[in-house]
C-alpha cells in the first residue's frame, strides 16, 4: 500500500518535501468489527488540510504527527467490511487516508456515507455534490440570509465552494460579483457560473476603487473565502444591514502573521452581520435538501460544475499546494484509481 504522510509540521507556506510518498508493507486485513477497506478513487484538496498540517494543537483542526497519513474527504470502493451497513462493492464518500487503500478512519468513524446517482459522475461528491456544495448551499441559503435582486459579492470565486455559491445565488435572484485570480478563471465565472460582474483581482491596484466599479451600489451580502485586503475592502462597500457569511480566509492561512484589518468599526455603523460558518455544524437538517435540490438542478442543466483532476497518489501534494497557491481551475481534486 502507499499512503502520502506528513514529513514535519509545515510553516509558513507548505512545500512537496513537507509530504512523503511512503510503501507500507501492512497485510489488507479488517480490525474488529466495524472496520471496512476502501480502494480509494479520489482525494479531495480541501484548504483546511493546512491547518492540520502546522504544529498548533488547536481543537477544530487537531495536527496530523509528523509520520502520520494525511487524512481528508475522499470516495473509496468497499474492497471488504465487517460492519452490516457497508457491503462490497459500495461506494462512500468521507473522511479517509490519502493512500491507495485506506482502513475506516477511526478519528472519525462516522463520516462514512453511501453515495451515488445515476447519470452523476463520482468525483462530483467530492464537490458540487459532496462538503465544497454543501458550505456553499448552507453558507448562501442560511448564513447570507438573501433576498431576491440584492447583490452579492464572492471572492474566490471560480473555486470549489465559489463556483456554487455564484450559481446558487444566481438561480435565486441575486445579482452576482466575484474575483477570481486569473483571466481565464474571470471568464469561467461569466461564462460558465453565470457571474453578472467578474475581476482579477490581481490586477487591480485598489480593491475598494475594483468594488465600486462592479458594485457601484454597494454590496448587500459578502461570501468570505478569502479575508485580509479584500475583506478590509469589502467593509468600506458593504451597505446598511449588511450580512457578510465568513467560510473562509485563505489568503491568511500560510501567514506568520494575520494582516491587520482597519475597517472593521464599519460593522457597528452599518449594522452588519458578520458571521463565521463551520460546515460540520449543518450535516443533519440540511444536507437532504441540499443533495436533493442540487442533484435535481445539476440533472436539468441549471448549474454547472468544473473540476481540476489530478491523476495518481504521488500528485496528491503538488496538487494540494497548488490549489493553496491559486494554480487549480475549478474544484481541485485527484484521482487515485479507477471505479
Ligand atoms: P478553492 O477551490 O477556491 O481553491 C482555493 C483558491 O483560493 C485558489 O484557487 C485561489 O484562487 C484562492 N486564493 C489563494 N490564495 C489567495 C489569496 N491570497 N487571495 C485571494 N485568493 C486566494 O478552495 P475551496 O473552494 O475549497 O475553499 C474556498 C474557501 O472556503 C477557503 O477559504 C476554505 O478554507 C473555505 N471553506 C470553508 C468551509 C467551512 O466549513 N467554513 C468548508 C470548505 C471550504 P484565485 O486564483 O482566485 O486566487
Amino acid at each position: 500500500n502507499r499512503k502520502i504522510t506528513l514529513k514535519r509540521y509545515v510553516e509558513g507556506w507548505p512545500k512537496e518535501s513537507d509530504l512523503e510518498l511512503v510503501t507500507t508493507k501492512e497485510k489488507l486485513e479488517l480490525r474488529g468489527e466495524k472496520d471496512l477497506i476502501v480502494r480509494v478513487l479520489y482525494l479531495s484538496c480541501d484548504p483546511f488540510l493546512r491547518w492540520n498540517m502546522s504544529k498548533t494543537q488547536d481543537p477544530y483542526a487537531p495536527p496530523f504527527a509528523p509520520g502520520e497519513p494525511i487524512a481528508g474527504y475522499a470516495l473509496g470502493k468497499v474492497l471488504l467490511s465487517s460492519d452490516p451497513n457497508f457491503k462490497e462493492g459500495d461506494i462512500v464518500s468521507g473522511l479517509m487516508e490519502w493512500a491507495d487503500y485506506a482502513h475506516r478512519y477511526t478519528q472519525r468513524p462516522n463520516s462514512l456515507t453511501k453515495v451515488g446517482a445515476e447519470g452523476v459522475p463520482l468525483s462530483y461528491y467530492l464537490g458540487i455534490l459532496g462538503m465544497p456544495g454543501f458550505t456553499a448551499y448552507a453558507g448562501f441559503f442560511k448564513v447570507c440570509e438573501p433576498k431576491k435582486g440584492e447583490t452579492i459579492y464572492v471572492s474566490a470565486a471560480a473555486g470549489a465552494v465559489g463556483q456554487m455559491v455564484g450559481q446558487f445565488a444566481k438561480a435565486f435572484g441575486c445579482r452576482v460579483v466575484g474575483s477570481a485570480g486569473s483571466p481565464r478563471k474571470v471568464d469561467l465565472l461569466k461564462s460558465k457560473f453565470g457571474y453578472d460582474e467578474a475581476f482579477n483581482y490581481k490586477e487591480e491596484n485598489d480593491l475598494d476603487a475594483a468594488l465600486k466599479r462592479y458594485c457601484p451600489g454597494g454590496i448587500d451580502m459578502y461570501f468570505e473565502n478569502v479575508g485580509g485586503k479584500m475583506l478590509d475592502a469589502v467593509l468600506l462597500n458593504i451597505k446598511d444591514h449588511g450580512r457578510i457569511a465568513v467560510c473562509g480566509m485563505i489568503s491568511q492561512y500560510n501567514k506568520e502573521e494575520p494582516d491587520p484589518i482597519y475597517n472593521l468599526t464599519n460593522l457597528i455603523k452599518r449594522r452588519v452581520k458578520m458571521q463565521g460558518f463551520l460546515i460540520n455544524d449543518y450535516n443533519e437538517d440540511v444536507q437532504p435538501e441540499f443533495l436533493k435540490n442540487v442533484t435535481e438542478w445539476y440533472k436539468e442543466g441549471k448549474v454547472h460544475y468544473v473540476e481540476d483532476l489530478a491523476v495518481g497518489l504521488e500528485k496528491a501534494p503538488a496538487a494540494f499546494i497548488g490549489m493553496l497557491e491559486g494554480k487549480n481551475v475549478g474544484k481541485q481534486s485527484v484521482k487515485v484509481s479507477d471505479p
